[in-house]
């Protein structure tokens, strides 16, 4: 099989491929689109100061204390254009207290109003804590 459009990710190029369309993206965000956008939110600050980003290949990571979710998507939106799409990860995310906790490549990310934290993710934390559905089949297996 030939994939004949987009890059195809895992492949021994997809990182080199990525690197070369998307930080040119990146790169111009930061220098002239950013500025359209905080313009029209009222914001007199560079793009940094308002949402941290941080990509991965195809996997991307924006924090914001400023923007809202929506406003969020539409810096994806504008720095990526048609050359590639990103869907929001609900998947592993939650609210705890006043933290919002969702995972990243193999990092839980913890944000809260002051901090942002990164711990290792423990894909066998619901059996650690004797809450998973595998460790109740195991437990009803002995008794
Ligand atoms: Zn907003």
């Amino acid at each position: 099989m030939i994939q004949l459009t987009g890059v195809p990710i895992g492949g021994f190029l997809s990182s080199a491929i990525l690197g070369l369309v998307l930080s040119a993206r990146e790169s111009t965000m930061d220098g002239h689109r950013w500025k359209t956008l905080a313009n029209k939110w009222r914001l007199n600050l560079p793009r940094n100061k308002v949402v941290s980003c941080s990509r991965y290949e195809d996997d991307l990571l924006l924090c914001s204390f400023l923007l809202c979710c929506e406003c969020t998507h539409t810096v994806v939106d504008t720095t990526y254009g048609r050359d590639a799409h990103f869907d929001r990860n609900r998947d592993n995310e939650r609210s705890y207290n006043n933290a919002m906790i969702n995972k990243f490549l193999d990092t839980q990310v913890t944000i809260t109003p002051t901090a942002v934290s990164f711990d290792l993710y423990y894909t066998n934390w619901e059996f650690i804590n004797n809450t998973g559905e595998i460790r109740k089949k195991i437990v009803s297996a002995r008794t």
